[in-house]
């Protein structure tokens, strides 16, 4: 107890001082209602003179230790306290006020929970309830929310060489090369490594028009691409843009997906020589493949009119979108090579690395000078995705994405038939989004799961959607079904 309150900064560096109304929240965390209060009433009388918020003196928390020895709390009780303050030092309270206070509201925080740890495909708050965990940060953390291995790499990394410019070799990046090669299509072999989704879609762009020398750019309507300014450029969704004034770009061209006249149209009328794509359209679209057709046409067309395809599967790739064993990417469930591939999230088990991919005959249209990165694939980086690729490769999740996916068809198809307000369910790998009659419902159900033990917050519109990380089981499919029947069940 002694080192949860007072904190040994050699041991656990990455902690602040624990506070006394953090000792206060989790005691009534872990007693029953009417003992935790009465807890803590008597320690707010008796401790008064503790500074609200600031970490505990020495003195403080042996003072607080004798207190806490009066009450005669059971062992259990005791090493679940002393467990929760070890994960989390500072009041939920306290969490949230400083992100109110010092965030800037790029987006809508979301505040229900604080997640303190994680096990699999589970998540505990800091209040001691876990959650089976549907979005996988945006399909990031795919291996789960905690990772012993990659931790323990991270951990031998940062010790023996923590960061080393792009531009500079190194052993990490070597071992990871050594191992990527398997697991990429064919010919896609020369990378340029990022940190985000965003940036490396930004480096795409310009690595394709270095290439084609050309300054248009057909990307797809409903398409999203991230949110940096040459990413978001290309993002459909025109409230995205309009604050940036990027909604009249005279280099961006929308065209409609799975319509091949409407590329057709928009090459003819711009001469441009890149197309930027989801092969499945995801965040904008509530998960909308393309049709075989168009992609065997859009190809077909791109070779006719040598046009140079980015297939943007940052969110797709490593598996995610598989329907048959061994279909790590998207393109590889179409039969088809695009020129430029970017990749993300799932590749770093939840650490941040992305790239740029594409093939020898592209790659030397770049040229020193004409783009630099201080992070871009670092020792760090490269380490996690090493691990994590090679985690992924033994765990045969290929295979896992295509069993759940199909548990999960079989199972919303059921409860389609069962429930009037289940319009549509779209199942592709493990990219599901279920279409309810309207919003409402959907944030209805999503506020349900939570008291069911499950955290969904993905929608888009009428569309709720589930990122499960690809190493869910067959029983925690079957957790998420008998809950959503039971959520739609109580609307
Ligand atoms: N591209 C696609 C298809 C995405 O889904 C996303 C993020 O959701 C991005 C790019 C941007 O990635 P990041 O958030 O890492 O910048």
């Amino acid at each position: 107890l002694y080192e949860a309150l007072v904190n040994d900064p050699a041991k656990r560096p990455e902690r602040t001082g624990t506070t006394f109304e953090r000792v206060c929240e989790v005691i009534q965390n872990v007693l029953p209602e009417n003992e935790g209060k009465a807890i803590v009433s008597q320690l707010e009388t008796r401790l008064g003179s503790v500074a609200s918020r600031k970490a505990l003196s020495e003195e403080d928390a042996h003072k607080l230790i004798d207190e806490l020895d009066r009450f005669e709390i059971g062992t259990t009780d005791m090493r679940e306290i002393v467990n929760q303050l070890l994960l989390c030092e500072l009041s939920t309270d306290e969490v949230l006020e400083l992100h109110r206070t010092y965030k800037i509201p790029v987006s809508e925080l979301e505040t229900d929970i604080l997640p303190v740890q994680g096990d699999g495909c589970w998540i505990m708050d800091s209040k001691g309830k876990w959650y089976l965990d549907l979005d996988s940060n945006y399909s990031a953390t795919n291996l789960g929310m905690a990772n012993p291995s990659i931790a323990q790499g991270l951990y031998n990394q940062a010790k023996t060489l923590i960061s080393m410019k792009e531009d500079r070799i190194q052993l990490a990046r070597a071992r990871f090369l050594k191992e990527i090669e398997q697991m990429m299509p064919q010919g896609l072999v020369n990378f340029y490594w990022q940190n985000s989704g965003g940036e490396a879609v930004d480096k795409s762009l310009k690595i394709a028009k270095a290439y084609t020398n050309s300054r248009d750019v057909i990307a797809f309507k409903n398409g999203f691409h991230g949110r940096t300014h040459g990413a978001v450029a290309v993002t459909y969704n025109e409230k995205y843009r309009r604050p940036f004034l990027l909604h009249e770009e005279e280099w961006v061209h929308f065209a409609d997906f799975n319509d091949i006249d409407s590329v057709k149209n928009a090459l003819d009328k711009t001469g441009s020589r890149i197309i930027i794509m989801e092969m499945v359209q995801g965040e904008e679209a509530g998960n909308r493949p393309a049709t075989q057709e168009f992609i065997d046409q859009l190809w077909s067309l791109a070779r006719e009119r040598d046009v140079v395809i980015i297939d943007d599967e940052v969110q797709a790739g490593f598996g995610r979108t598989a329907l048959k064993k061994g279909e790590w990417f998207a393109c590889d469930s179409y039969g088809v090579v695009p020129d430029i591939m970017v990749i993300g999230k799932s590749f770093g088990g939840g650490y941040p690395v992305t790239a740029v991919v594409t093939k020898e005959q592209i790659k030397n249209s770049m040229k020193p000078g004409y783009d630099g990165s201080t992070f871009g694939g670092n020792p760090m980086a490269m380490t996690a995705a090493l691990i994590a690729t090679r985690q992924m490769r033994e765990m045969d999740i290929t295979q896992n994405v295509v069993d759940r996916s199909k548990q999960f068809a079989d199972g919303l198809a059921e409860l389609q038939k069962k429930y009037d307000i289940v319009k549509e369910v779209r199942v592709y790998g493990l990219m599901i989004a279920i279409h309810l009659d309207n919003h409402e419902n959907v944030e209805r159900v999503q506020h349900r799961f939570r008291d069911r033990g499950i955290k969904s917050s993905l929608s888009t519109g009428e569309y709720i959607r589930f990122l499960p990380p690809t190493i869910i089981s067959a029983g925690e499919v079957n957790y998420v079904l008998s809950a959503l029947d039971g959520a739609i069940d109580s609307l």
